[in-house]
């Protein structure tokens, strides 16, 4: 008798299960925005990535209904073939600009920035050095490269130095990887300190900046504008779909590193161009972040008010370390943070229990909002002492 090939689905589910790993949409209605609609009630959300409230911004929608109505719905097409517009151009000139690098290229999302741009840039003869915390695009962006991948304690200067002295010579070349904002942690890599140690031994440095784009700096060009690293040669990806409230992801660097990955990177080559919609409100978004700083002085506000009220209020509930937006605080099992994360769903608070194998702890991560007010804010330090 011929056993059922899929059998083992249904035994992994209750594998899921039992690790209480398992994970499920959960519906928002409405517009996105500080407060939002989920499975039909009101809840103050501390769930979403859109750091300046700009998913929900009317003048993106307008830029993205415009853009819709001038050039269609789809890009029909590769940006090598026939789905290439002014717009596109516009758009990446806009991101080189802000970033102040030579050029920028942007790809259908920042996962795919990560995936092309890793393994278009080192192959089998190569080594990259990637922090233990990464995102799992940067990590899987090294895996297709074939490239030797060593991976380093998380934000350890030292520990990566030692591995780069033992190992550097028996390489072509050399990358090392980080997220600038550590997405589930709030942390910020030494980006100082590995600019140098990718210099001292002849290193690539690629940054990804997906969680600190619009929100770090001064001029909201993330974590190298806020290390005062900008001008140093190292490679930046980001995302158009947090602080900008849009779709879509970009590398920044130099002007022959963008026309070497027009010709080799095939999540650029090989899938379609961002729709009209995407791009326009991805380019409406760099102009507010830009001319309203006002928005990010807002959300760094909203930061240094909830951690003095935790501080003062909740002692006992231990942040991590976090130099962002992103507020995590641990628990000692995957069902106690499910548990954690629905108390405050019924107090009102949206923020998601995150469980391995996303990180390696159980936390409840709360990101905060340039449109958060007072009171939303008194009301998560509510929730949280009632837990
Ligand atoms: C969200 C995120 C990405 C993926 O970006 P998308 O545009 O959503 O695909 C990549 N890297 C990091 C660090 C992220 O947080």
């Amino acid at each position: 008798m011929p056993t059922d090939p899929y059998a083992w689905i249904e035994e992994s589910l209750a594998t899921i299960h039992r690790a209480d790993w398992y994970r499920s949409v959960q519906t928002i209605n409405g517009l996105p925005g500080a407060t939002v609609f989920l499975e039909g009630r009101e809840v103050i959300n501390f769930a979403s990535n859109d750091y300046l409230g700009l998913a929900g911004d009317q003048r993106l929608i307008a830029a993205a209904t415009i853009a819709t109505e001038e050039f269609g719905a789809g890009a029909t097409g590769s940006r090598l073939l026939s789905g290439h517009r002014e717009l596109h151009r516009d758009l990446e000139r806009a991101i080189a600009l802000l970033k102040q690098t030579q050029d920028a290229l942007v790809f259908s999302s920042g996962y795919l920035a990560n995936l092309g741009a890793i393994s278009a840039i080192v192959g089998k003869r190569d080594l990259i050095l990637s922090d233990q915390y990464n995102h799992c695009s940067l990590k899987n962006g090294a895996i297709l490269s074939g490239a030797t991948i060593i991976e380093y304690p998380h934000c350890d200067v030292e520990a990566l130095r030692t591995k780069l002295s033992q190992q550097r010579q028996n390489y072509r070349r050399c990358l090392i990887i980080t997220d600038s904002v550590f997405s589930m942690d709030g942390d910020l890599c030494p980006l100082p300190a590995l600019l140098e140690i990718a210099d001292e031994f002849s290193c690539m440095l690629l940054i990804d900046e997906a969680h600190a784009t619009g929100v770090l700096g001064n001029t909201g060009a993330g974590c190298v504008e806020h290390f005062g690293c900008r001008g140093s040669q190292l490679i930046q990806i980001g995302t158009l779909s947090k602080a900008l409230g849009s779709l879509g992801g970009y590398l920044a660097g130099s002007k022959n590193l963008i026309d070497f990955l027009r010709n080799r990177a095939p999540t650029w080559i090989y899938t379609t161009a961002l729709s009209p919609a995407d791009v326009a409100a991805a380019l409406t978004a760099i102009k507010i972040v830009q001319q309203e700083p006002q928005r990010r002085i807002q959300l760094w506000q909203n930061v240094v008010q909830l951690k003095q009220m935790i501080q003062q209020q909740l002692p006992e509930l231990k942040l991590l370390p976090s130099s962002s937006p992103i507020l995590c605080f641990e628990l000692s099992s995957a069902a106690d943070a499910l548990k954690a994360a629905q108390h405050l769903k019924s107090s009102g608070i949206f923020a998601p229990a995150i469980r391995p194998p996303t990180v390696p702890t159980s936390r409840i991560r709360i990101s905060i909002m340039a449109t958060h007010n007072l009171t939303h804010i008194e009301k998560l330090v509510e929730a949280l002492s009632s837990m």
